[in-house]
């Protein structure tokens, strides 16, 4: 069981660092660790930022920055990736840049091994921030990538939600995932390679205004906004009875 942050169990808000956790969010989540093989939160946020919000999530693991940095809700340092980590000077330079000439309006979000551009406050300033991201992304190496209201700089490894998938669904017989955004279609791609090697799979879109149609057009099931997820959270938890008790015992 695999779930999106941001546009998923958090609402979006025009101020990226307020965003949060929808109320029992993350007890929910416990729950569902206690009784699935996997549960992991996969966010483009950085690890530390899912387990300041999600301190109460059980047994979740925590995945950030599209992989580059995982953790479990108990654990301590974050572990980062290795080759993304030699990008932290560049990436650093060019949230330095991004202060010194971003317009009035535009959020610079530094988060260590990823910088993002959000214009959400300002919406005219959407073909600064992808210019801005292209020029960048062409000067230093790094990658662009959009999202809702926003670009985003990353180290260019061959990391994303799909290729955490992939990895955290070994041994699964069956994988859902939940997310809203254009980061979390290579999720669904994944998802798609797993169901032809005959693994059960369900991807979940969170609508809104700003889902892309893409992703619901990949969608198996769409939920409408954080709160829908929430609810098919809940579905899924259960009672917190093992489904073995509820079980008729089978003729003699
Ligand atoms: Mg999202």
């Amino acid at each position: 069981m695999f779930v999106d942050f941001d546009g998923t169990l958090a609402a979006i808000v025009e101020a990226p660092d307020q965003a949060r956790p929808r109320p029992g969010a993350a007890a929910l989540l416990a729950r569902l660790a206690a009784r699935y093989a996997r549960v992991a939160v996969i966010s483009g946020r950085p690890v530390t930022y899912l387990a300041e919000h999600l301190g109460d999530a059980g047994d979740t693991e925590l995945i950030g920055l599209y992989g580059l940095q995982r953790m479990t809700v108990t654990g301590a340092e974050p572990d980062v990736e290795a080759d993304a980590a030699a990008w932290r000077a560049v990436v650093d330079t060019v949230a330095s840049e991004a202060e010194a000439v971003a317009p009035k309006g535009l959020a610079v979000e530094r988060k260590g091994l990823a910088v993002t551009f959000h214009f959400r406050q300002a919406p005219h300033l959407a073909s600064w921030a992808a210019d801005f991201a292209s020029d960048r992304a062409a000067a230093s190496g790094l990658a662009a990538h959009p999202g809702k209201m926003s670009w985003e700089l990353r180290p260019p490894v061959p990391t994303d939600k799909g290729t955490v998938i992939a990895e955290l669904a070994t041994g699964l017989t069956a994988v859902c995932f939940v997310g809203d955004d254009t980061g979390d279609l290579p999720a669904f791609a994944a998802l798609g390679r797993l169901r032809t090697e005959g693994i059960d799979t369900l991807a979940v879109a969170v609508a809104g205004p700003e889902t892309p149609g893409e992703l619901l057009a990949l969608a198996d099931l769409t939920v409408d906004g954080p709160a829908g997820v929430l609810d098919l959270l809940e579905t899924l938890a259960g009672r917190g009875e093992p489904p073995s008790q509820s079980q008729p015992s089978p003729p003699a």
